[in-house]
C-alpha cells in the first residue's frame, strides 16, 4: 500500500485560526478580526494506493478558490489560496498514474471548500462524506458556515457514509473503506461536528489522515483547539483521543495543512518515541506522554 500526500496550493490564514485565542464567539470571531497572518501553508488531499483500488481523501484546493464570495466577512477578511491548474488534484494524479477511472472511492473528511474543491477531477468515483455534515452545507446557514455547494459539480450526490456504531480505539464510531478493513473511517468531531478522519493501517504503523482536527500536529500535542471549532469540549476531547491512540499504536498524524506533514509521511514519522525494538512488549511505552517532534 502506498499513501501520496498531494499538495493543492497553498492557503494563507490567520494565527488565531491555527491555536484558538479566547473562549466562545470571541475565539470563533478572533480569525476574522485579528490582523496576523500566519505563514502560507499547504492543503494537502492524499491518495492511497490500496489493491482494491485508489481511495482519495479529500479532493483539495482549486483555481476557483481564488475568487469568494465577498459577502462573507470570513471569505473576505479570513482566508486568500494560492494554486495553479497543474496543481489540482487532477493533473497530480495522472502524474502519479492514476486515471479517473483509477479511483475507486472518494471520502471527505469535511465539506469545507479547500476539502471538497477538486470533486470535477473524480467524477467516476463513489464519494463519501457524513450524513450530517452533507446536510449542513444546504440553504443560508450552510452558506452562512462558509460551505459553498452551488460550486459542486452537477453529478455530486455524496452517499452517507454508513458507520458502524462499534468504537475504533477512542473514538466512537467507525467504518471500514476497504473489504480487508485495513481502511478506516472514524468520527473526530470539532472542526466541524461531523468531522471525521481516515486512520491508514499498514505494517506497524497507522497513518491518519486527519483532515483540520488541527492544523499542526503540535497543538495536537498540546491540546490547543482552532479558532473554528463550534463546541471547544467536542474539539479538546477528539484531541485527547488522538493523543490516547498515538500512546496505543505507532501513528504516524497528518493534517492537511501540517506544512510538515509531507515529510512525516516520507519518513513514516511516527507521534512520540520510537520504540528501539519492535516486539510487542516494548509498546504502548509505561507512560502515555508524548513529545512533540517538531
Ligand atoms: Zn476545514
Amino acid at each position: 500500500m502506498r499513501v501520496h500526500a498531494i499538495q493543492t496550493g497553498r492557503v494563507l490564514i490567520k494565527k488565531a485560526q491555527i491555536e484558538g485565542h479566547g473562549y466562545g464567539l470571541r475565539r470563533q470571531l478572533a480569525p476574522v478580526i485579528s490582523s496576523q497572518w500566519a505563514d502560507w501553508s499547504p492543503t494537502y488531499a492524499w491518495a492511497i494506493e490500496h489493491r482494491e483500488g485508489v481511495i482519495v481523501v479529500d479532493t483539495g484546493a482549486t483555481t476557483h478558490l481564488k475568487s469568494l464570495p465577498r459577502w462573507h466577512p470570513y471569505f473576505q477578511f479570513a482566508v486568500r489560496f494560492d494554486i495553479e491548474p497543474e496543481q489540482e488534484l487532477g493533473p497530480q494524479l495522472q502524474s502519479l498514474g492514476i486515471g479517473p477511472r483509477d479511483v475507486t472511492t472518494v471520502v471527505l473528511t469535511h465539506l469545507h471548500i479547500d476539502h471538497d474543491g477538486g470533486l470535477a477531477h473524480v467524477s467516476h468515483s463513489r464519494v463519501l462524506a457524513d450524513g450530517d455534515e452533507i446536510a449542513r452545507t444546504a440553504g443560508i446557514k450552510g452558506a452562512l458556515l462558509g460551505y459553498l455547494p452551488q460550486r459542486w459539480p452537477a453529478w455530486f450526490d455524496p452517499q452517507p457514509l454508513a458507520w458502524d456504531p462499534k468504537p475504533y480505539g477512542p473514538f466512537a464510531r467507525s467504518a471500514s473503506l476497504t473489504a480487508a478493513g485495513d481502511v478506516i473511517a472514524v468520527t473526530t468531531p470539532g472542526h466541524t461536528p461531523s468531522h471525521l478522519s481516515i486512520i491508514v493501517q499498514d505494517g506497524d504503523e497507522q497513518i491518519m489522515l486527519a483532515g483540520d482536527t488541527s492544523y499542526l500536529e503540535a497543538t495536537m500535542l498540546r491540546g490547543v483547539i482552532d479558532g473554528i471549532s463550534p463546541d471547544e469540549n467536542v474539539a479538546r476531547e477528539t484531541l485527547s483521543n488522538i493523543r490516547a491512540l498515538c500512546a496505543q499504536h505507532p501513528t504516524v498524524y497528518l493534517p492537511s495543512h501540517d506544512p510538515q506533514s509531507a515529510a512525516r509521511l516520507a519518513e513514516r514519522r511516527i507521534v512520540g518515541p520510537r520504540r528501539q525494538t519492535r516486539n510487542a512488549t516494548s509498546w504502548p511505552p509505561s507512560t502515555t506522554i508524548v513529545a512533540p517532534v517538531m
